[in-house]
């Protein structure tokens, strides 16, 4: 059955996505988009980017009128009524639908000890970071990771003393591979930020952090940037099945078939056993998918893990599913630039991420997010010689796959 009302819960990218793309897919019916943030739908990314100026919108109230898509935003749903059919409003108000989508993305993940400090995740949360600040205010992020360092990188450019306390040896851990992130970390510290790694924190309040080792460091603001959770408690409060994530098959229905989920709210299948992500270009893929799924359009399109970080003169790109303790073969590019890839065991790359300064590394990482999701088979030794290039790499295993055929 076509559905006449979709409601879409969750005004960040994937939400916002899906609702556009309904329209795409030439949808007439309702539909409502439903945002707790009272603002339009808006870049997340350049939150930690561009910290001195507002993020743009990802769409203008005039698109919104056009595609006769109902945006209510500053409206948290409280409630899903899965027996009726309806969504329910803090304020009372009740929206009926035929498809539902979740899309409630992520949170600050914040440990009671913590529970003072500011974070960035939403565009309400820049002033709590960053107004205010006089200069030579120094400012210290606790956590290493992908936003931790770009909040590091965007600040000490802008002439702020920096610091970062992270408690792995090194940062970016669970993002990147050591030689790439090692990368990331020299330019942050030649640029002056003050590395503090494996660092254990035994106390924090508003003017310091404190280290296990008794050492002090001194704060005018303190940002906590140690991660995200996905906010499942409107699925999981409804009886959705939920596991650190909202579960979904490869079509993005969660366990009611009437209601989806798209986004860094939701786990996905994957080769070996179920993934959720927290990254731009897939929210915008599952939004996609989830729109063409709620109209009963089903097509074998398997996402793909991408993202990508900016970083003073640096800039990051990784695509694929990657394995942390895989083999990885390293290609060097112009100006500098890296590019590492990892092979599967028949030879099919399965993941590439890279470094370098600018552009430099575009158009081979588009080369290689091809490479990847055409499965083509490339021999290793060609992809860390330099001497012939991706495109030919490309080229070669794409002819040899129409031979096999
Ligand atoms: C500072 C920052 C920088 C980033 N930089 C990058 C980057 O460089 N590259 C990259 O790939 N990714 C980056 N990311 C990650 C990327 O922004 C996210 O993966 C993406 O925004 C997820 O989109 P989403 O729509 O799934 O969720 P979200 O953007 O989290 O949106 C979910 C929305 O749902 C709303 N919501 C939740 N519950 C309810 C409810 N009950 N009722 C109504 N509304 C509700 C929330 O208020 C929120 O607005 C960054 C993230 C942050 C925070």
């Amino acid at each position: 059955m076509t559905p006449s009302r979709v409601v879409i819960i969750g005004a960040g990218v994937a939400g916002t996505t899906a609702a556009f793309e309904l329209r795409k897919q030439g949808f007439e019916g309702k539909v409502c988009l439903i945002g707790a943030e009272d603002h339009w739908p808006y870049n997340r990314t350049e939150l930690s980017k561009n910290t001195g100026t507002p993020p743009n919108l990802l769409y203008s109230e005039e698109a919104f009128a056009e595609a006769e898509i109902e945006f209510r935003h500053g409206a948290m749903v409280r409630k899903i009524d899965r027996a009726n059919k309806f969504v329910q409003l803090q304020t009372e108000d009740t929206i009926q639908y035929d498809r539902l989508l979740l899309a409630t993305g992520a949170r600050a993940a914040v440990p009671g000890v913590f529970r003072n400090l500011a974070v960035l995740r939403t565009r309400d949360d820049i002033d709590a970071c960053f107004a205010d600040l006089k200069s030579q205010d120094r400012l210290v992020i606790i956590g290493g990771g992908l936003i931790g360092t770009e909040i590091a990188a965007t600040m000490v450019q802008r002439g702020f003393p920096v610091a970062i306390v992270e408690q792995q040896p090194r940062l970016l851990t669970r993002a990147l591979p050591e030689e790439i992130a090692g990368r990331l970390q020299a330019n942050l510290a030649e640029h002056g930020v003050d590395l503090h790694l494996g660092a254990k924190i035994a106390s924090v309040d508003a003017q310091k952090v404190v280290i296990e080792t008794g050492a002090e460091i001194q704060a005018d603001r303190i940002i906590l940037a140690i991660g995200a959770r996905p906010d499942i408690d409107l699925a999981a409060g409804s009886g959705l099945s939920v596991d650190d994530g909202i579960l979904v098959n490869d079509g993005l229905q969660t366990s009611d078939s009437a209601i989806y989920a798209a986004g860094d709210c939701c786990r996905f299948p994957a080769a070996n056993g179920t993934m959720r992500l927290e990254a731009w270009q897939p929210a915008i893929d599952m939004g996609q998918l989830a729109a063409r799924a709620m109209l009963g359009k089903t097509g074998s399109r398997r996402l793909l893990p991408s993202f990508w970080t900016d970083q003073l003169d640096l800039h990051v790109q990784s695509v694929g599913y990657a394995d942390q303790d895989g083999k990885w073969l390293k290609r060097a590019g112009k100006s500098g630039s890296l590019i590492m890839f990892q092979l599967d065991g028949a030879s099919r790359l399965q993941a590439a991420v890279g470094v370098g300064p600018g552009m430099s590394i575009g158009k081979d990482m588009r080369i290689a997010h091809h490479m990847i999701t055409s499965e083509a088979v490339i021999d290793a030794a060609d992809l860390e010689s330099s001497k012939t290039s991706l495109k030919t790499l490309l080229k070669e295993a794409s002819l040899c796959s129409t031979e096999r055929h």
